[in-house]
């Protein structure tokens, strides 16, 4: 029997460990502890997950949310260590680039248990960003390196880093695939929100750049602004941007701003939408996946390939750089299913 312990803690990581512990369940002789740091901890950015997408529900709740990034980090890593010395697993699973993942990553690894790093290699090259120390960090402790593109794979190799890297796809893609029916049929959210198809614009915003400050909100919102002089702007919105704008004085009045949605909410408003202006990693690829193109409201992005293949640019730039082609790098939906016989393969 091979035992992970799959640490997480924040909104994208559910999404993403949702896809894994379906194809967890699929497998005899692999078995799967939960735990959940507490990152977020509101009940639309954390339990409705666990509902929607049927993610079995944490073995362990560290309730550590809130606080500065090292304080954060520091208490997950302390509480996590003691989880594994009880668990003794055979690998933690760490996903994206939170301080969860990195406080995870770094317990086991100071504890000898080998580190898998779903979403591994992925950089924005801006070391102000606290993700970036995050991914960084977990990459160069993690003995498996899932991979969602080619250009994650090269920018391993570009720091030396070549052994047990593997391009697997996106598993973000195989749970677009999973619900995006599902969606359809149980998401009544355009109605309640008085929308029609192809009638509004979906925006998220909550990077710390964009919101730790009032000129960056003031700027992120006079564009979502412009956009709204069109079309409705919708936006969910994300806690940390409620308190910003409330700190900064910055109106929203212009914008739909509704509270955070669940899975299936948010994937009917990406199937309606005209298009997409996020400052979220996963939105953005989540835009492709809904044949919507992405204004990303960031000066850099970690997935070149949306902006390479037409589907999304960054706001600093005028125009898409070519007309949009379909993206292979993602993979066939398959991508948790190839981890873990990867990991199968690997065994104990
Ligand atoms: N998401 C959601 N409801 C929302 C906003 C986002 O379900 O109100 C989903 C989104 O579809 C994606 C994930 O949350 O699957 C992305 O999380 P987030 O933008 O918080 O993090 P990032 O991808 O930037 O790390």
């Amino acid at each position: 029997m091979l035992n992970l312990v799959t640490v997480i803690g924040a909104r994208p990581q559910f999404v993403k460990a949702a896809a894994i512990s379906r194809a967890v369940a699929r497998h005899d002789g692999i078995g799967e502890v939960m735990l959940h740091t507490g990152q977020h901890f509101d009940a639309n950015m954390s339990d409705i997950f666990f509902e929607e997408l049927g993610i079995p529900a944490p073995d362990h709740h560290l309730g550590i949310g809130g606080g500065r990034h090292g304080e954060m980090t520091g208490r997950m890593l302390g509480a996590i260590e003691a989880v594994l010395i009880e668990e003794k697993p055979d690998w933690v699973l760490v996903y994206g680039d939170t301080n969860s993942t990195l406080a995870g990553a770094l317990a086991a690894a100071k504890l000898h248990i080998p580190v898998a790093h779903v979403e591994a290699g992925l950089r924005s090259f801006n070391r102000r960003m606290p993700e970036e120390i995050n991914r960084v960090l977990t990459d160069h402790v993690s003995a498996r390196l899932y991979c969602p593109t080619a250009a994650a794979v090269k920018n391993l190799a570009d720091e030396g880093v070549r052994d047990g890297v593997f391009h697997v796809g996106d598993v973000m893609y195989d749970a677009v695939l999973d619900a995006r029916e599902r969606a359809r049929e149980s998401s009544d959210i355009l109605r309640r929100l008085g929308l029609k198809a192809g009638g509004y614009s979906l925006a998220t915003v909550h990077r710390a750049e964009n919101t730790d400050d009032a000129a960056s909100l003031h700027a992120v919102i006079a564009h979502l602004e412009r956009v709204a002089a069109e079309r409705a702007v919708v936006l969910p919105l994300h806690p940390r941007t409620a308190q910003a704008a409330r700190q900064h004085g910055v109106s929203l009045a212009a914008l739909t701003v509704i509270d955070p949605v669940g899975y299936l909410d948010m994937s009917c408003l990406l199937d309606g939408c005209v298009d997409v202006h996020t400052d979220s990693g996963g939105v953005q690829k989540e835009a492709y996946f809904h044949g919507k193109p992405c204004v990303t409201l960031r000066g850099e992005t970690e997935w070149v390939e949306t902006v390479e293949a037409g589907w999304n640019r960054l706001w600093t730039v005028p125009g898409y750089k070519t007309p949009r082609r379909p993206i292979s790098d993602y993979g066939k939906g398959d991508a948790a299913e190839l981890i873990i016989a990867n990991l199968l393969g690997a065994g104990a």
